[in-house]
């Protein structure tokens, strides 16, 4: 297992719509494997394929943070089929480190997907579930947090981020 390199936004790779996956392979599952670990050493509780550089269409979540195996999620080509409700909250983004604003989000979303079997699968999240996961889809199609952001804020955080060098991410709020 490795620990991939979370890329930060500037990276290009972030605003591209990223591929479908073929095939669930056992090169899929080692990737998948390692996108946790990533996830976890970075203390996030979501990850995108394109965050670590791979344009290919792989979420997982995991709401727990590790601390709850069950609540891992792997999905790949996952796609929205409904979604209802409203939640607003702060969030975080690995590849905005110590980057945290409002967004809004739907409260409930179902989601249709392939497991790491190759079984197409559906899956519903509510509250922070269905904010990681829409989140995360979202960077599949190349849509950034501060794309969901009230204009002043996101305006307020691409000035900051202009002037900083990413390094090192938080290490006490939700990250997706
Ligand atoms: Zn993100």
């Amino acid at each position: 297992m490795a620990i991939l390199n979370v890329v930060y936004y500037g990276d290009p790779r972030l605003e591209k719509v990223s591929e479908p996956v073929g095939e669930v392979t056992q090169e899929t599952r080692r990737f998948v494997k390692d996108m946790f670990e990533t996830m976890y050493f970075t203390n996030g509780v979501g990850l995108s394929a394109p965050q670590v550089g791979v344009n290919e269409r792989i979420i997982i979540v995991d709401c727990s943070g590790g601390s709850d195996r069950d609540q891992q999620v792997a999905l790949i080509n996952p796609v929205v089929v409904s979604s209802t409700g409203e939640q607003k909250g702060t969030e975080g983004c690995l590849s905005f480190p110590g980057l945290f604003a409002d967004v809004t989000r739907p409260n409930v979303v179902k989601v249709k997907a392939v497991d790491l079997e190759g079984k197409e699968i559906e899956l519903e999240g509510e509250g922070l579930l269905a904010r990681a996961l829409h989140h995360e889809i979202d960077h599949l199609d190349g849509i950034l947090f501060i794309q969901r952001m009230k204009k002043a804020d996101r305006e307020a955080i691409v000035k900051k981020m202009k002037k900083q060098k990413f390094e090192k991410s938080a290490k006490d709020k939700v990250l997706v």
